[in-house]
């Protein structure tokens, strides 16, 4: 077997190690032609000396200086280059037919594009990429026959959980709903009234997973679970009245399809991204992820409740925008990322974060979704409004 080359784009954050994880238990299978990271140095050197990429990318030119003085002094000949144009270029190498697309938010948008334009199989975890541009983005999928596998735990689940044929329409292979299960997150009992004064490190701390700070903050707004929503909307076509969210506080069901003649089917697994990771990697095949089987007497009990859309204000506003359509989601997502590094900085107050959501989005009218420029446009007028209000506390 030759082995198949794989990016990863934003290879030091969590998602990247576990993508790094799964490639090291299958050497013959996998091999890395680029690594990108935005400023943690010496992960990306230790990653490029282990798998030893043609190309690794970072944010800007004197981390690009560190990192290549320290592989040349190591005798790699892996290149090194930064800045947007050169992620672009990680995204498109010819050699990876792969591309894990595992960088935080809006920056992730322009090379996940380009690896769809290319053609190329793109394991999908930054789901900010949709919530951006969920219509430009399939378009190019289709329009290069480029293969689309989420790699966020609930998409994989439902994926996993469909027919092989759904592109032909849900409606028509008999699906009735999609259930996208969400834990809760750390506050998911947390009252009202409490939740004014929670920190950064409580919001950081979920009860399941270990993820990045942006994703854990969305968990505990449950934005995450309505950037899901947008999400799912795009990779299944499904419509937001078939997309129901089930609390579900021990993340061991990661999402069901139910169908008309009344299945559910459910994909289960321990919480662990490797599963998903693995899944999107290998398939139509599975292969060792590395994650421990699913022991059902020790979990014992699954429960499940309906969200409180009152304390989870992100959540309701998620529908909202799929509603508006157009560059709404795109303004929500943008509020957001700025409100959720404002409180990660101790700036706003964690129900400042949906505060400033609502607030830009009622300030700013969406168009429609055009062209990639409109996007980053809808964008970057959205994340100045956001920090004008933060500025000038013109928002509650
Ligand atoms: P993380 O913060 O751990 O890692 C982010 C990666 O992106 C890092 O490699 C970082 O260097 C890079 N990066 C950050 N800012 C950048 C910029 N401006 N330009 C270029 N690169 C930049 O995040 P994560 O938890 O791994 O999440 C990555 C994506 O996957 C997010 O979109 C998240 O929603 C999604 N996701 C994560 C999980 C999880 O379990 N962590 C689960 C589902 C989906
Ligand atoms: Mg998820």
């Amino acid at each position: 077997m030759t082995a198949q080359g794989i990016t990863v784009l934003g290879a030091t954050g969590s998602i990247g190690q576990s993508t790094l994880d799964v490639v090291r238990r299958h050497p013959r299978r996998y091999r890395v032609v680029a690594l990108t990271a935005h400023r943690q140095v010496e992960r990306l050197v230790a990653d490029c000396l282990e798998f030893q990429p043609l190309l690794a990318v970072v944010g800007d030119a004197a981390t690009a200086d560190i990192v290549r003085q320290r592989l040349v002094d190591a005798g790699s000949s892996t290149e090194v280059a930064w800045g947007e144009s050169a992620l672009v270029q990680a995204a498109t190498l010819g050699d990876a037919a792969m591309v894990m697309a595992a960088i935080v938010g809006a920056a992730g948008l322009a090379p996940t594009l380009a690896a769809a334009q290319a053609g190329k199989r793109v394991l999908l975890a930054n789901k900010e990429v949709l919530v951006m541009a969920g219509e430009l983005f399939m378009h190019a999928v289709q329009q290069s026959g480029a293969q689309l596998l989420p790699v966020d735990s609930e998409h994989n689940a439902i994926f996993q959980a469909l027919p092989t044929d759904f592109s032909r329409g849900l409606t028509v292979c008999g699906v009735e709903r999609i259930l996208l299960t969400a834990s809760g997150g750390p506050f998911r009992q947390t009252p009202l009234s409490a939740l004014a004064a929670v920190t950064a490190e409580q919001a950081c701390a979920h009860p399941n997973w270990v993820m990045g700070r942006k994703i854990s903050v969305d968990s505990a707004t449950m934005m995450n679970k309505g950037l899901e929503v947008i999400e799912a909307h795009w990779l299944f076509a499904a419509p937001p009245s078939m997309i129901q969210v089930v609390v579900h506080p021990q993340s061991v069901i990661h999402s069901a399809v139910q169908y008309s003649d009344g299945s559910v089917l459910a994909q289960l697994g321990n919480p662990d991204m490797r599963t998903p990771i693995a899944y999107a990697m290998a398939w139509p095949e599975r292969i060792q992820a590395g994650v421990a089987p699913l022991d059902l007497f020790s979990i014992g009990r699954l429960d499940f409740e309906a969200p409180d859309f009152g304390r989870f204000r992100c959540l309701q506003l998620a529908y909202d925008v799929l509603d508006a359509g157009g560059t709404a989601p795109a303004i929500l997502n943008a509020a957001n990322e700025v409100a959720v590094a404002a409180f990660l900085d101790g700036e706003l107050p964690f129900l400042g974060i949906s505060s400033l959501n609502e607030a830009v989005l009622s300030a700013l009218p969406a168009t429609a979704e055009g062209s990639l420029a409109d996007v980053l446009a809808a964008d970057a007028q959205a994340r100045q409004l956001a920090m004008a209000m933060i500025r000038d506390c013109a928002f509650a």
